[in-house]
């Protein structure tokens, strides 16, 4: 057999049917025997929370919604209703990390693409001279135009380049969003309103990254952030569990041994989800259980991590098509960083179909008020099948991590509802 058929062989049958399924990762260690060992240590991620506290007082300023918080960048933390509750059919408590609804974005990629983008900004004002931490004098008009002449690149399916591309504006960077056939218009005029260049191309999300990547190789004094293997954007998503720790412990949940949490998270190209599984394997060790949630025409994640983290492959040498009404998570490669930190610390992950997600936007927004786009809803879905499934019951909390939606424009959720 040829290399790829043996890895292909390792992935579920129904997986390669399309068909929504529960996958345990085989590769999964105790933490204690992973965590020093991993590529990203926990060193790099308090770095990653030393540098979000140095930009708080920027900002604050940058973003006139962050005064309320000081510049910190974080969600809430909240109970789902009763509703929601018996429909996921658990008697376990479940929480939901709103970052549907963070500050600024709108969307989990505040925490990874402003995070690259102000460790950029912080690198070029050091390269002219500015190394203080009255970080705030950078939003002044004399430093917007010294930062005018360099230039921030990305490719996206839409968040990460609004994430990316909002920061580097309010900067007074150039930025260069680069986007896939598939992205919505609505994504693309909204960063066009911001002045970012958006460059389209034919094929798909790989594609427009493998793009963006050429365009900074011959762009001078540029910047590539690159979705695929930035550890940059992975540490600055890790930076969330500190948050988290602290308002699970006033809100008085208890997370160990006895009292095991498990946390979905939609999974795209992999590193939103992995950078958060990291710094909460930091926080808990196997108190906590990651699991990530992918459409069942996109899951590759899951291909990736079946076939073996060194094997490079794609949904679709699995047959499948990566379409799917979740554009966040319409990924068809998973990041090669990610994969080869999560293989020995994710518990598994969960496919949903888009049907499925749908009905949770329709039913958390009835039922609990919450405005998600399809990508972010896939976790309750996820999270209503493990409810079902075996060792659940010894699942003390569940948490939904949700990643997105609430800056979708009215006429784009309507349609969502129809
Ligand atoms: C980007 C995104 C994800 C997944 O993040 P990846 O880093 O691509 O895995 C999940 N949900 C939403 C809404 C997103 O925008």
């Amino acid at each position: 057999m040829s290399a790829l058929s043996d890895a292909l062989a390792r992935v579920p049958p129904s997986v390669r049917r399309g068909e929504p399924t529960v996958w345990t990762n085989p590769h999964r260690r105790p933490a204690g025997e992973v965590m020093d060992g991993l590529e990203v240590s926990t060193a790099d991620v308090s770095e990653a929370r030393r540098l979000w506290a140095r930009a708080a007082p920027l900002l604050a300023r940058l973003f006139p919604e962050l005064e309320a918080t000081a510049g910190r960048i974080d969600s809430a933390l909240v109970p789902v209703s009763p509703t929601i509750a018996a429909q996921l059919g658990t008697g376990a408590t479940v929480l939901v990390k709103t970052d549907h609804a963070l500050p600024v974005t709108g969307c989990i990629k505040a925490r990874g693409g402003i995070f690259e983008v102000l460790w950029y900004a912080f690198e070029v004002a050091r390269s002219l001279g500015f190394d203080g931490d009255d970080t705030a004098v950078l939003a002044n008009a004399e430093w917007q135009a010294r930062f005018a002449d360099f230039t921030v690149l990305v490719g996206s399916t839409g968040n990460l380049g609004f994430s990316v591309g909002l920061a580097a504006r309010a900067l007074g960077f150039a930025a260069e969003v680069h986007m896939s056939a598939d992205a919505k218009l609505w994504k693309k005029d909204r960063l066009r309103r911001l002045g970012v260049r958006v460059v389209e191309h034919e094929g798909d999300y790989t594609t427009a990254v493998a793009a963006a990547r050429a365009e900074a190789a011959s762009t001078p004094r540029s910047h590539f952030v690159d979705d695929e293997s930035s550890r940059h954007l992975f540490v600055g998503y890790a930076a969330a569990a500190d948050d988290l720790a602290q308002q699970l412990r006033e809100a008085g949940i208890v997370v160990d041994a006895a009292h095991p949490m498990q946390v979905y998270l939609p999974c795209g190209v992999g590193g939103a989800p992995g950078g958060v599984t990291l710094g909460l394997k930091q926080v808990w060790g196997d108190a906590v259980r990651c699991v990530f949630v992918e459409p069942v025409q996109s899951p590759s994640m899951l291909v990736q991590l079946a076939a073996g983290p060194g094997n490079p492959i794609s949904v679709y040498d699995a047959g499948l098509t990566n379409d799917t009404v979740a554009d966040g998570l319409a990924c068809a490669s998973a990041s090669a960083l990610s994969a080869r930190i999560m293989a020995p610390l994710l518990e598994g992950v969960s496919t949903v179909s888009d049907a499925a997600m749908l009905a949770w936007v329709r039913r958390l927004w009835t039922d609990n008020g919450m405005r998600l786009e399809p990508s972010a809803a896939a976790a309750f879905e996820a999270c209503a099948m493990a409810a079902g499934a075996a060792r659940s019951e010894q699942v003390a909390t569940h948490l939904i991590w949700t990643t997105g939606g609430a800056l979708l424009p009215d006429d784009v959720f309507a349609s969502l509802l129809q």
